[in-house]
C-alpha cells in the first residue's frame, strides 16, 4: 500500500483524451478517442471509436454529448464503459488504464495530501474533490480496492487480446488500411 497520496488536482477532463468502451460490434474492448490534439481535452473535440478486437471504426463529429449521469456510459458514442463493475450498491468505474491507476493509488493511499496543480491551481474541478463520498470513505475503502482489483484484471485481460496494446503503444493503434491522421 502506498503511503501518501498527492492529489495534484487533476481534473476528470485529463483523464478523457482516451475512453474504454464494450464494442458495439463484437462487445470486445474498444477505444474512444480524441481525433484532435488539444490539452486538456476539448468537450466537442471530434473523436474516433476503433475497436481493438474486431476493427469497428466509428466517427463521432457532433456538437452536443449526451451527458447520462446515471449510466456508466461515455459521452459521446453512448457505449457502456468497458472499466466498470457494482461496488458498494453503486457503480465504480474508470475511463483508462491512467484513471485507474489514479483510483487505486488514492483509495490505496493512508495519508491523502492536498497540492496545489501547477496549471490549475485550487479547485473544486479536481478529480479527488469530485469523486463520490462512498469512494473516498475509509469504511469502504476494502471493498473499493477490491472492485479497482476487478478493474484492472479486466484491463489485463483486454490488454492480452491486443497485441499492439502488449507492446505498450496505444496510441498507434489503428486498424488496418485506415490512414493515420
Ligand atoms: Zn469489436
Amino acid at each position: 500500500m502506498r503511503e501518501r497520496f498527492q492529489d495534484t488536482g487533476e481534473s476528470v477532463y485529463s483523464f478523457m483524451g482516451e475512453t474504454l468502451v464494450v464494442c458495439p460490434e463484437c462487445s470486445g474492448c474498444a477505444i474512444s478517442r480524441q481525433t484532435a490534439e488539444t490539452d486538456p481535452p476539448g468537450w466537442f473535440s471530434p473523436r474516433r471509436l476503433t475497436c481493438r478486437r474486431c476493427s469497428f471504426v466509428k466517427d463521432w463529429a457532433k456538437r452536443e454529448i449526451a451527458r447520462g449521469w446515471y449510466r456508466v456510459c461515455d459521452d459521446y458514442f453512448e457505449l457502456p464503459l468497458w472499466l466498470q463493475t457494482p461496488c458498494r450498491g453503486e457503480a465504480l468505474w474508470a475511463y483508462n488504464d491512467h484513471h485507474l491507476s489514479f483510483l487505486e493509488n488514492l483509495v490505496g493511499a493512508r495519508l491523502r495530501e492536498r497540492v496545489r496543480h501547477e496549471k490549475y491551481g485550487w479547485s473544486n474541478g479536481s478529480l479527488t474533490s469530485r469523486l463520490p463520498l462512498w469512494i473516498k470513505a475509509g469504511k469502504n475503502r476494502a471493498d473499493v480496492l477490491k472492485g479497482l482489483s476487478r478493474l484492472r484484471r479486466r484491463l489485463q485481460v483486454s490488454n492480452r487480446e491486443d497485441p499492439l496494446q502488449m507492446s505498450g503503444n496505444i496510441v498507434n493503434t489503428r486498424p488496418s488500411g485506415t490512414k493515420p491522421r
